[in-house]
């Protein structure tokens, strides 16, 4: 077999973003997989399918508790799960058949099996069925991602005690979910299954939800969640869990008070990673890492950033990640998002910066919505007004905050945002006066 000039182990966003590009570029790429189908975590057990369940279970809320105020009656609606797994599997399998496609539009070879690294410019791939191969390579990237973590008291049983992949899967809603960790992904599946009728308790080590996101905001997040019915455990830290009759008995200490919860399931998100420099070599030259194998936010879009840039890089381009203007979002709803620094983290850096807020319920699309819940906030720089922080609490905080994110990337004013045209009425009309709320010039607020 020819030589490659570059493989990559792992064909999550990272790893399959990246071989589009090699591809692009023109290098001689083959990618290795050692699960069934290729995309990854994001594709197959993370982004895709928790995202096509928390469209659905919104639905659900939209046809429970919102549709009424917009006079329409809707009476008994209820849940076909199959029906709503169904569509979840079919969302994976139509972008999963795509990457499979774009392999082979882009020239990419694909090796099914287990890749290992034997050697620099050496991987070897071991196929389900124990065959194996060897191929050679100038380069080698590594974006094998990550799997969750089991704590050394609470070893996954995939029925009870499960990790975020079988939260995606199951088949009723339990009863009660007790769901450890308040990061992104314990609030998107506990969104999801409470709005599906779970009991769902949301158990966090620290005093907050939502950790690197701006405090404020997800302050105000905890308060919506718990308005739907999810119950917080903040500064409680689970030190045992124990099954007893198919029910989970968790003890966990709160100051010096020992605390119970009981559930039917429980739901426990950690994890680790490889060391690079900042153009993701290792420590043996040729073999590379990026996503999340790597430090940073473990996020889809973050690993793709990283393979094209190391990919450049490979091809003797400039690969750059401007990790200032790497957007995080945590899909509930409302929707909570957020790119470059928040207020703390101005404050705890000690800069000189000028805040503007604008509340939703000022904003005449989101009046028209029957939802007027959340905030855009923009943290400028006081002496240059260069936006260095955006953070958005809405039912569509995920879109809105791609336009801040562009303004970060170009390193622009909160000037440039408030004098920029903003069709009405829509919702990123909140965006701009934000911006100018920066200058206490907001035109639909009062100025303080
Ligand atoms: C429930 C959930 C929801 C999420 N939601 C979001 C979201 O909404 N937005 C977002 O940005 N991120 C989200 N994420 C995180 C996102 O999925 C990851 O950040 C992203 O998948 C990381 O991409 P990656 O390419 O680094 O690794 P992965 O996607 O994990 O891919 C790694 C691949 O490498 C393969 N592999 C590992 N070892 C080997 C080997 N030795 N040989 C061959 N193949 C190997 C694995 O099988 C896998 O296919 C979510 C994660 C979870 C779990």
């Amino acid at each position: 077999m020819d030589k490659f000039d570059v493989v990559i182990i792992g064909s999550g966003p990272g790893g399959y973003i990246g071989a589009i590009r090699a591809g692009q570029l023109g290098l001689k790429t083959a990618i290795v997989e050692k699960d069934k189908e290729l995309g990854g975590t994001c594709l197959n057990i993370g982004c895709i399918p928790s995202k096509a369940l928390l469209t659905s279970s919104d639905h659900l809320h939209f046809a429970q508790k919102e549709a009424a105020k917009h006079g329409i009656v809707i009476e008994n609606a209820r849940v076909d799960m199959t029906t709503m797994m169904k569509r979840k599997d079919k969302a994976v399998k139509t972008l999963v058949s795509g990457v499979r496609q774009l392999m082979k539009t882009n020239k990419v070879t694909v090796f099914e099996g287990f890749g290992t690294i034997t050697a620099p410019g050496k991987v070897s791939v071991k196929s389900s069925g124990g065959d194996m191969q060897e191929i050679e390579t100038k380069d080698i990237i590594i974006a094998t991602g990550s799997a969750p973590i089991e704590l050394p008291f609470a070893k996954f049983d995939g029925q009870t005690i499960v990790s975020s992949t079988e939260a995606l899967t199951f088949p009723e809603p339990p009863k009660r979910f007790l769901v450890i960790g308040g990061g992104s992904i314990g609030l998107e599946l506990g969104s999801v299954w409470n709005r599906l009728g779970s009991e769902v308790t949301v158990v966090e080590f620290l005093s907050r939800i939502a950790l690197g996101f701006d405090l404020e905001l997800s302050n105000l997040l905890q308060r919506a969640l718990t308005s739907q019915g999810i119950k917080f455990h903040l500064e409680t830290k689970v030190t045992g869990v124990k099954l007893v009759d198919g029910r989970v008995l968790a003890t966990a200490t709160k100051g010096d008070e020992e605390v119970t919860f009981e559930a039917d399931k429980v739901e426990f998100d950690e994890r680790k990673r490889i060391k690079v420099d900042a153009h993701f070599r290792t420590n043996v030259e040729g073999i590379y890492a990026i996503g999340d194998v790597i430090a940073g936010p473990m996020l889809a879009h973050k690993a793709e950033e990283e393979g094209i840039a190391c990919v450049e890089n490979l091809a003797g381009k400039s690969g750059h990640v401007n990790y200032d203007a790497i957007p995080g979002i945590i899909y509930t709803n409302p929707e909570l998002a957020g790119v470059g620094i928040t207020e703390d983290e101005a404050k705890a850096k000690g800069l000189n910066v000028r805040i503007g807020r604008f509340p939703f319920r000022a904003n005449p699309r989101a009046i028209t919505n029957e939802d007027t819940e959340g905030l855009v906030k923009f943290i400028a720089d006081a002496q240059t007004d260069r936006i260095l922080g955006a953070h958005v609490l809405n039912h569509s905080a995920s879109e809105l905050i791609a336009e801040a994110t562009s303004v970060i990337e170009f390193g622009g004013s909160s000037e440039d945002l408030g004098r920029t045209c903003h069709a009405h009425p829509t919702l990123s009309e909140a965006v701009k006066e934000a911006a100018l709320a920066v200058e206490k010039r907001a035109l639909s607020i009062l100025n303080r």
